[in-house]
């Protein structure tokens, strides 16, 4: 398998736990760690009655709890869109290695988009920055919410 095919396999991941649940708008994010998911997480904001609950800090709680460690350092986050400036910036906080994003979010992302999270003094860890990893599929799954929703 090439490099970009497990990209893409975990891209995958993420994509299937965005889709879990159809009330909540279908972000997913998945933390990889030696080669092993350690967190798997969706937004939950509804479910959760948390606004803060954004795929990729759901991701980061979980994978914390379970390396019991509150600093990421050796850890991949794959999120199926770009993350928001909370978001952006709980990953510098994190330190989190490397971030992959899929759709790229023009209103709310703080990657590529508006403060540009990494580009800023705000951030002293920065990650390795990998977009568009299978971004038509990750585009899609929010049209398709969207779509559904107006109807
Ligand atoms: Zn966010």
């Amino acid at each position: 398998m090439s490099n970009s095919g497990i990209f893409s396999s975990y891209m995958q991941d993420a994509i299937k736990e965005a889709l879990s649940d159809s009330n909540e708008v279908p972000v997913g994010a998945v933390i990889v760690y030696n080669n092993k998911i350690i967190a798997k997480t969706k937004n939950q904001m509804i479910t959760k009655v948390d606004s803060t609950a954004h795929a990729e800090i759901e991701a980061i709680r979980q994978a914390s709890l379970f390396l019991k460690k509150y600093r990421l350092e050796e850890c991949s986050l794959y999120v199926t869109l770009e993350p928001c400036p909370m978001c952006a910036f709980a990953i510098s906080l994190a330190r989190i290695k490397n971030l992959y994003f899929g759709a790229q979010d023009i209103k709310y992302g703080a990657v590529l988009n508006n403060i540009k999270m990494y580009q800023s003094n705000l951030t002293n860890h920065k990650p390795n920055i990998y977009d568009g990893i299978m971004k038509n599929e990750c585009e899609l799954l929010l049209k398709n919410f969207f779509r559904q929703k107006r109807k």
